[in-house]
């Protein structure tokens, strides 16, 4: 009869219905106390997203990391602990703040300061190049926040647009920490050489290339003007070398850098090629340092 046939089991199978119960289509997710919103990049070590505290409504960014792969990867897990270690000891206005480090079964998280005016790289990509009361801005609060890593004998050691945030205000915040070091000052001389080439080619200092040892901060101070000459021009002083047949080599790369003059676009005032020119000097000895660099005219306005 239509009774009995109408009433064959219809109800789906009680594997269904727990995937169902459990809420595997929730759309909304959390974090430890923070509600988890739209992904604002994703970087090395996996999604970077908005998030919001749900006591204090505040906004964050977390770095979400996936604990089983970096288990897997030894050096990947020595770069996070390295870099967690060096925010959390770190404060400054122009340096990202880490909140808090949450950790779940699955996820380590980096609960950062939100940095809602986006990434430096974008803002200069988008105008092209900077006008030069704006790059002196700039460029005051990245070398206020990497003289107050230097004096805690941290370097940062990969400084580039890339990693550069804005905050809400248009203010500098510096991040990625994982090639960050903590200089040893015991024996001041040979261990304030650092040995490991680190960092991106095209803002690398050449002496890193020749792994005889370095000084950081010279090298952080290389990167510095290098970030200054993208702001001012919209390119890089040592982009790949045409010749180079693979981009990536970093020793073609190195006899590029050593072997080109720098030369500016017109545009720029006297003072601004000036500081480069005294930033973006082969020769680590003969590289202006922090003081020189600080007093420098065209720093001067901010
Ligand atoms: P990477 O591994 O490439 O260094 P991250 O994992 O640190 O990158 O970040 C990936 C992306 O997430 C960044 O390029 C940026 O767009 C975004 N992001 C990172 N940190 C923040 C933050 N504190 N505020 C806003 N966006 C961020």
């Amino acid at each position: 009869s239509r009774r009995s046939s109408s009433s064959v089991p219809t109800s789906p199978s009680p594997g269904r219905q727990v995937a169902a119960g459990s809420g595997s289509r929730r759309y909304t997710s959390t974090f430890g106390p923070y509600l988890l919103q739209r992904t604002l990049g994703e970087g090395e070590f996996g999604k970077v997203k908005l998030a919001i505290h749900l006591d204090t409504g505040k906004s964050f960014a977390i770095k979400l990391m996936k604990k089983d792969s970096l288990d897997q990867q030894t050096t990947k897990r020595a770069k996070v602990m390295r870099e967690i270690s060096i925010f959390q000891t770190v404060s400054h206005p122009y340096i990202v703040a880490v909140e808090e480090v949450v950790e779940t079964r699955e996820y380590i998280g980096m609960v950062m300061e939100y940095a809602s005016g986006g990434e430096m790289f974008e803002y200069v990509l988008t105008r092209r190049q900077l006008k030069e009361p704006e790059a002196c801005k700039f460029m005051c609060q990245l070398l206020s926040g990497v003289a107050y890593l230097h004096n805690r004998k941290i370097v940062h050691r990969d400084l580039k647009l890339e990693n550069l945030l804005l905050d809400g205000n248009r203010n500098v915040l510096i991040t990625d920490f994982g090639f960050a070091n903590r200089m040893q000052a015991e024996k001041p001389d040979e261990s304030k050489l650092l040995l490991t080439s680190c960092g991106s080619p095209c803002y690398a200092a050449p002496e890193l290339v020749l792994g005889h040892g370095y000084m950081g901060e010279a090298a952080d101070i290389w990167s510095c003007g290098v970030i200054l000459h993208a702001m001012l021009c919209g390119f890089l002083p040592y982009d790949d070398d045409p010749t180079n047949p693979d981009g990536n080599d970093i020793n073609l790369l190195y006899t590029y850098i050593t072997g080109t003059k720098l030369k500016f676009p017109d545009h720029l005032s006297f003072e601004a090629a000036d500081l480069m020119s005294k930033m973006i000097v082969i020769d680590p000895s003969r590289r202006a340092r922090m003081p020189e660099i600080m007093d420098h005219p065209f720093l001067e306005p901010y």
